[in-house]
């Protein structure tokens, strides 16, 4: 087990509907230093890829995202989440469904802060059914720039999202692969 498999196992709790709770070290308090460690890890298994910056989401995504920063030497823009506003001109939009909260967000990102032709690494807390990721991907196109990594803290691998984005062919790591978790005994397996 790596390091953030270990943290997940000792301090993660299964709920009811397939989420895993992390709020000890990562969803709202914070534990910097294995965000420092999530960075290096990022930074190690893209370094053979050109970054111009990072974009992540509110909020969860933040921290971590730029914790990571410092190690790529790049800015973060985050996306904001917005309920049904109408803004256009300025802003690129994307709807996306909260896997966690149920519900639809758009996603905007300033036309301001993402160019053509800028490399983007991806960053996100959690991956599930990829709507979160697919609503930011679709933001780099719409910008003209290039989707060059998608970096993820933690894969649920046995919902649909990893499988969906790998298939669209883009190089997603993820840091710890959950293959199963069972609510009642609160047992986490983790993909080899
Ligand atoms: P997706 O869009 O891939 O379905 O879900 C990703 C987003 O939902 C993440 O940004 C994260 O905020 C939230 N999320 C999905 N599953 C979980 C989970 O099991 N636990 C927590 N804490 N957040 C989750």
């Amino acid at each position: 087990m790596n390091f953030l498999e270990e943290r997940i196992q000792k301090d993660g709790i299964v709920k009811e509907g397939n989420v895993l709770k992390v709020d000890s070290f990562l969803n709202h308090q914070m534990d910097i230093l294995l965000f420092e460690q999530m960075g290096e890890e990022f930074a190690r298994r893209f370094k053979d890829v050109e970054i111009d910056k990072i974009l992540t989401i509110e909020a969860s995504g933040i921290g971590i995202a730029c914790i990571a920063a410092r190690y790529f030497n790049v800015p973060v823009v985050f996306a904001k989440k917005a309920k049904s506003v109408n803004l256009e001109g300025e802003m690129y939009i994307a709807e996306v469904e909260s896997f966690t909260h149920k519900c639809k967000n758009q996603v905007i990102v300033s036309r301001k802060y993402l160019t053509e032709g800028e490399n983007i690494l991806i960053i996100d807390d959690f991956l599930a059914n990829g709507c979160a990721l697919q609503g930011l991907i679709s933001i780099v196109k719409e910008a003209g720039a290039t989707v060059a990594g998608i970096g993820i803290a933690i894969e649920k691998g046995f919902q649909m999202g990893g499988k969906v984005i790998r298939n669209l062919g883009y190089r997603l790591e993820s840091l710890a692969i959950i293959e199963a978790m069972d609510t009642a005994s609160g047992k986490i397996t983790f993909r080899e």
